[in-house]
């Protein structure tokens, strides 16, 4: 991986690409013949902005305030992290949930006229005056970035006023229209406002645990379940994690993560930096995923014996139970979307069901995604794939046509298509592991069994699109990029 420059704009990497769409296997000729065009949507119905990945990520870090130098609509996607940091604390037992502390410029016409240092460097006085907090993030924007306001200088001049360490973080939602690389801006400003500069003594059995927002309670318990099987303890990043944390991370034996996407780059970086290990394997859902991260990790710490011990016992435990959910789900067609992390994990999870994928929706798709591919295409055959960061219309277009039993992902569209929907981006509940595999195979039966709200839904409301978009080709807004 290529981490020479870690600028944390995934445009950046080799081979990426954001707007296509198609057959599986003529996506993956073309990808491997090396004549993958990058292209854009003439057309775009929404995105998603890196800006809301950088503060979901660290808004649950303890002793935190969070500063976001925007125009307030900006952090309208904070309401939805937010809500997820309510459910966290009250998982974790946490008996007086509390908000996140963020504060906003609210930058208006004036400040983008004459700049909007003077609201910044107030606002951070204000956080620092409010909360007493022990580190305050600044988020920056697009009209930030437009207007050039110098963020670095207004934390420099603010830092000897206030006790937290003040952290910029460029998200700029302009930067990249991969919404992962808000997380890498984050690890970025981490990594250069609070690592330690050196590689602290190791503490034997420590394992750096990268994991995004998505990961409910639940799951981290699984995680940290798996990693004892082998003696091994978690330092979980950055979610309910505190600066005594972050500043433990050069301290590990080894560094993975949940996600494949989250941290994958920051872990090359620390291998660069510290000379930690890092396992970059997958999304530990379903059985194969499950077992291939937990051999990614023992591996690099030299447990591989116990671990293969452990997913025998785990297998004997589990697949008996799989087998009774598989009668239910067997030969289902699925369409699956979600970030690349969980789209190519449910497709993991649907092959122990026996399901059949029909249509895939992901943000990316690189020389990563293609490893993927490979195998769903040997399982599944020919589907189509929606390389697409949100853009419902084109979704919903493809499930009308595909006409799968169940969708997978979030349902906020095709819900309204009354067909069964069901989703892995659970964070209430469990989704990972070998107890999530079934956890999630009897909620995609009950899904099935029980399709009635969505076919009530379909019945009294629906979708803003005309029958012409439905006979359209869904890809017909892709074009090519000139060379
Ligand atoms: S940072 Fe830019 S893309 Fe993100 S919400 Fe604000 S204006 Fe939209």
């Amino acid at each position: 991986m290529a981490t020479e420059t870690y600028s944390g704009i995934r445009e950046d990497r080799p081979q990426t690409f954001n707007d296509a769409g198609g057959s599986s296997v003529d996506l993956t000729d073309r990808f491997k013949a090396g004549c993958f065009k990058a292209a854009d949507r003439t057309f775009s119905q929404g995105l998603q902005c890196q800006q809301i990945n950088s503060m979901a990520a660290l808004l649950s870090l303890e002793d935190s305030a969070f500063v976001v130098h925007a125009p307030q609509g900006c952090i309208g996607c904070a309401a939805m992290a937010n809500a997820g940091y309510h459910v966290g604390q009250a998982h974790r037992d946490v008996s007086i949930i509390r908000n996140a502390r963020i504060i906003v410029t609210n930058l208006d016409e004036q400040d983008i006229i004459l700049g909007g240092e003077r609201k910044l460097h107030e606002a951070i006085e204000v956080a620092e005056e409010h909360y007493h907090p022990k580190m305050i993030f600044v988020f920056t924007s697009c009209a930030s970035g437009i207007i050039g306001d110098d963020i670095e200088a207004v934390v420099a001049s603010v830092q000897p006023d206030v006790d937290a360490i003040v952290v910029p973080i460029h998200c700029e939602g302009f930067k990249s229209k991969i919404c992962a690389s808000g997380f890498d801006a984050a690890f970025i400003a981490i990594k250069d406002y609070l690592l330690p500069k050196k590689r602290l003594p190791t503490e034997e059995g420590l394992i750096n645990l990268f994991a995004p927002t998505s990961v409910s309670y639940k799951d981290q318990v699984e995680m940290e379940r798996m990693l004892e099987v082998l003696g091994l303890h978690a330092n979980y990043i950055p979610f309910y994690s505190s600066l005594e944390r972050i500043r433990r991370i050069p301290a590990a034996q080894a560094s993975t993560a949940i996600c494949k996407v989250f941290a994958d780059e920051f872990m090359a970086e620390l291998y660069n930096e510290y000379g930690i290990p890092f396992s970059h394997t997958v999304m530990p859902i379903g059985i194969r995923n499950t077992d291939k991260w937990l051999r990614g990790i023992a591996a690099i710490v030299g447990k591989s014996e116990k671990a293969e011990t452990y997913i025998e016992s785990e297998h004997a435990r589990v697949l008996p139970e799989i087998r009774r959910v598989r009668e239910r789900l067997q030969g289902k067609r699925v369409f699956i979307c979600g970030g690349t992390g969980r789209s190519f994990a449910a497709a993991a999870l649907i092959e122990d069901y026996g399901m059949q994928l029909v249509g895939l929706e992901t943000p990316t798709y690189n020389a990563d995604a293609q490893i993927d591919i490979d195998h769903l295409n040997e399982l599944h055959g020919d589907y189509v794939i929606d390389v697409a960061n949100m853009q419902p219309f084109e979704q919903v277009n493809l499930v009308k046509r595909l006409k799968p039993d169940v969708f997978i992902g979030v349902a906020a569209w095709t819900a309204f298509l009354g067909i069964p929907t069901t989703h892995v981006l659970d964070m209430k509940r469990p989704t990972m592991g070998y107890n999530g595999i079934l956890y999630l195979g009897d909620k995609m039966a009950e899904r099935l069994d029980n399709p009635g709200f969505n076919k009530k839904l379909a019945a009294h409301k629906h979708l803003p699109y005309k029958q012409s978009w439905y006979d359209s080709d869904p890809f017909k807004f892709i074009k090519p990029l000139e060379a």
